[in-house]
């Protein structure tokens, strides 16, 4: 007999998201959860060393530690792939004030909106932000993300940015949540260069992203590709400046309008372009043949009550790889749970609850070039997994706006049990 440290069995359905051509899910082959029934699996030292049915992996190994998942589904730790979580302060008076019948334009207008936060964050100190970000972090964890992306940009000046990044920085170390850091010194023009964006993009190009990338804290650099914010041929300059200090590329596009943000991104080798719900055909084109990673965030369009969603059938339909996020942040998106991303992701985007649970793990462990490591129970990959209380995966998004998860195992150890 092999020696295991846990042994989780006789899932109802264990997803193990592991068939299929290699790389992230495209087509048809996006809803391919790779079920086994009556499914376990061993682990050793963080990693997976074994998935099967339950009697054959009985057969084969001792377990310190065994988990039973009768009647439970078993699926790989969500991957969270796009969050602004390190923020300085909730805006839920512009919420309010959203429901009364002002518009986010108006909200920002008055001073409100990412403006808002910038004024915060440049006050609050890394402890501040420690403060309010780790029981974000908890609560993430808590509803099954074991891996998530996180953005600085309520700095928008060097020294903010910089002290963002190193907050992300302290809670990657702190753990257990993988962190994965993304600079995006480019997600607004700030007040004090209203009138001056041209020197704010300089100052962005040759000092901050110099710096950021000094630090070897973010992996990723993003920038906010918006008519109103940064155009095209400005986002291709800030993402070309960061491509050469080092940097992995992902870009905020075509949210609202279809200027080619997506076209631009994929074009300079992006491993995502995030929103999309105003994408055209040739972007979309674009993406599939660049192999570019699709990240939807339904959440925001429910929040913001848009009553528009990204075209996720056409993306899924033409081959681009599509994830899921929740885009976690204090204005357009007030929630950590992946869950609800999933549902929301049903009805909105119409994705199948299938789909919609391959592209919250494997497909967004590749937006943040991780699927050879996370997002799939496969042996040899770390041992992130999921007790799900429910019989099936079909329940997961349809009883919704709960908790499903029972058990967290983070690398190999329990780190959350419910109850
Ligand atoms: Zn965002």
């Amino acid at each position: 007999m092999e020696r295991a440290d846990i042994l989780v069995i006789h899932a109802a359905e264990l997803l193990t998201l592991d068939e299929g051509p290699d790389g992230p899910l495209r087509g048809a082959d996006l809803g391919r959860l790779g079920i086994v029934p009556d499914g376990a699996v061993a682990i050793r030292d963080g990693r997976i060393q074994a998935v099967g049915p339950t009697e054959a992996i009985l057969h084969r190994f001792q377990g310190r530690v065994r988990i039973s998942a009768a009647g439970r589904t078993v699926c790989p730790g969500f991957v969270d792939p796009h969050t602004h979580l390190v923020y300085p302060a909730m805006r839920q008076d512009e919420f309010r004030m959203r429901i009364e019948g002002m518009s986010y334009v108006d909200i920002a207008k008055a001073g409100g909106g990412i403006r808002s936060s910038v004024r915060r964050l440049r006050q609050a100190s890394k402890e501040d932000l420690l403060h309010r970000a780790r029981p974000h972090l908890r609560r993430a964890l808590e509803h099954g993300t074991t891996t998530v992306e996180i953005k600085t940009g309520y700095g928008l000046e060097t020294a903010s940015e910089l002290k963002t990044l190193e907050a992300i920085e302290e809670l990657r170390w702190e753990g257990p949540c993988d962190v994965v850091a993304t600079f995006l010194g480019a997600h607004e023009v700030p007040d004090e260069y209203q009138g001056r964006k041209r020197e704010f993009i300089d100052l962005v190009i040759h000092e901050m992203i110099p710096q950021a990338a000094e630090t070897g804290i973010a992996r990723f650099c993003d920038v906010f590709c918006e008519a109103h914010v940064f155009t095209v041929e400005e986002s291709r300059e800030i993402l070309f400046a960061a491509r050469n200090a080092g940097f992995r590329l992902k870009i905020h596009a075509e949210e609202f309008e279809p200027i080619g943000g997506a076209r631009m991104a994929a074009e300079l080798g992006a491993v995502s372009a995030d929103h999309l719900v105003a994408i055209d055909d040739e972007g979309i084109a674009a993406m599939r043949d660049a192999g570019t990673v699709a990240v939807l965030l339904p959440g925001t369009s429910f929040f913001l009550g848009m009553h528009r969603f990204a075209p996720a059938r056409k993306l899924v339909e033409a081959g681009v790889p599509v994830a899921i996020a929740t885009d976690f942040n204090p204005g357009s998106a007030m929630s950590e749970s992946m869950q609800m991303t999933i549902t929301l992701a049903c009805l909105g985007l119409r994705l199948t609850p299938a789909e919609a649970i391959a592209a919250a793990t494997r497909n967004a462990a590749y937006a943040l070039e991780a699927g050879d490591r996370v997002g799939r129970l496969r042996e040899g990959m770390q041992a992130d997994l999921l007790v799900l209380d429910i019989p099936d995966h079909e329940v997961l998004p349809y009883h919704f706006g709960v908790n499903h998860v029972q058990t967290v195992v983070k690398k190999g150890r329990i780190v959350h049990q419910a109850g």
